[in-house]
This record gives C-alpha cells, sequence and structure tokens, in this order.
C-alpha cells in the first residue's frame, strides 16, 4: 500500500488537529467538516479500505467502532453518524481505511 496523506498525519510529517490516540488509533479533526463534528478515525495500520481487512483485524475494527462514541462524547455528542467509504466509486478519496464521525446537524436518511 502506498503512503497516503494520512501515514503522514500519524507519523506528525504534516499537522492535523488530534483529539483521540492510542495505540491502535489516531482521530482527528476533517479539514473540509461537513457538520459541526465531523473527525476522521483511523487505525495506526494502513489499511487501503474495509474490503481488504483481514481477518485477524477483526479486533482492530471492533477497536475503532468502540471508540467513535467515546469520541464523539468527549466532543460533547451523543447522537452521530457513521460514514466508511470504501472505493473511489462509493466516494473514497484518501486510501487509508478511515471512518467519518458526523454529528451537531440533521442527517437525511437515506443517505446521499
Ligand atoms: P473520503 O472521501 O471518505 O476518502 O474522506 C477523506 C476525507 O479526508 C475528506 O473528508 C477530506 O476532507 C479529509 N482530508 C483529506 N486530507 C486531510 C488532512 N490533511 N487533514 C484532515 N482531513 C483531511
Amino acid at each position: 500500500m502506498s503512503e497516503t496523506i494520512f501515514s503522514k498525519i500519524i507519523k506528525r510529517e504534516i499537522p492535523a488537529d488530534i483529539v483521540y490516540e492510542d495505540d491502535l488509533c489516531l482521530a482527528f479533526k476533517d479539514m473540509n467538516p461537513q457538520a459541526p463534528l465531523h473527525i476522521l478515525l483511523i487505525p495506526k495500520t494502513p489499511i487501503e479500505k474495509i474490503a481488504d481487512a483481514a481477518l485477524t483485524q477483526q479486533s482492530l475494527l471492533g477497536h475503532l467502532l468502540l471508540q467513535t462514541g467515546k469520541i464523539a462524547k468527549q466532543e460533547g455528542y451523543d447522537a452521530f453518524r457513521l460514514v466508511m467509504n470504501n472505493g473511489a466509486d462509493a466516494g473514497q478519496t484518501v486510501f487509508h481505511l478511515h471512518i467519518h464521525i458526523l454529528a451537531g446537524r440533521p442527517f437525511d436518511w437515506p443517505a446521499g
């Protein structure tokens, strides 16, 4: 997998507004927020997209999901929407798996 902008954020080679970090993951504010709260949560291990994740990464993926609620709450929100774009045709632009955590405005359903 080639290096992405998110790998550079993990290595602190480029700046980001980091709101949470542990051994496995990093969360930072999206530079182009689509809601009052827009956080990107990424694994430190580079995985291109969710469809590429391996069975051995099951606990890492569970860890990421469990952190979303904690991060939203830390930022002052109980209600939030999670989005993962898998592949360019689904809108993925950075090929390092990430979960968008969005909150602070109404969200349409079905999602656009
Ligand atoms: P996606 O389209 O699902 O791949 O989402 C990629 C997201 O990364 C977009 O919402 C971008 O605004 C965001 N993004 C790209 N570069 C940066 C960066 N350097 N810092 C913060 N967010 C970024």
